[in-house]
């Protein structure tokens, strides 16, 4: 017996799936190890939002974005069925990203999103570790 309906059983998987792609993740976890970098927290709940990476002493949070979840306008195709529920539910998770983006940055902290798209191929990893370096060195209190 199938105890979950079909609708609340794809927001379960929703829920699931939206906090981050383990494989893109992990991607840049073995990046940040390889460059060296520490002082970063994995899935940290006491700021907005349990970035997926969060640099305390720059007060930076990192989010790897899910493309299927967060809407990207790259790779974004809507599945053939039940297109109203996906459409308001990516649209839900767009929004939800903007308000913590700004209650993070209205707290002082800084906020860098990575497409999992940019994760796909050895190249773009690079570039994703090179950005993150920057964003780090940037972030660095005086
Ligand atoms: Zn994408």
């Amino acid at each position: 017996m199938d105890v979950l309906s079909k609708a609340s059983r794809s927001v379960l998987m929703g829920k699931v799936r939206s906090t981050g792609n383990r494989s893109t993740e992990l991607r840049v976890r073995m990046g940040l190890v390889r460059l060296g970098v520490r002082g970063w927290q994995l899935h940290f709940d006491r700021v907005h939002g349990t970035p997926d990476f969060w640099f305390e002493r720059q007060r930076l949070a990192i989010f790897v974005d899910g493309c299927f979840w967060h809407g990207c306008p790259n790779c974004l195709r809507l599945p053939k069925q039940n297109r109203t529920y996906w459409f308001a539910k990516i649209k839900g998770n767009i929004a939800r990203a903007r308000k913590i983006d700004a209650a993070l940055r209205a707290e002082g902290n800084h906020v860098f999103r990575i497409w999992e798209h940019d994760l796909k191929s050895r190249a773009g990893v690079q570039r994703v570790m090179r950005q993150i370096e920057q964003t780090l060195n940037r972030c660095m209190p005086a």
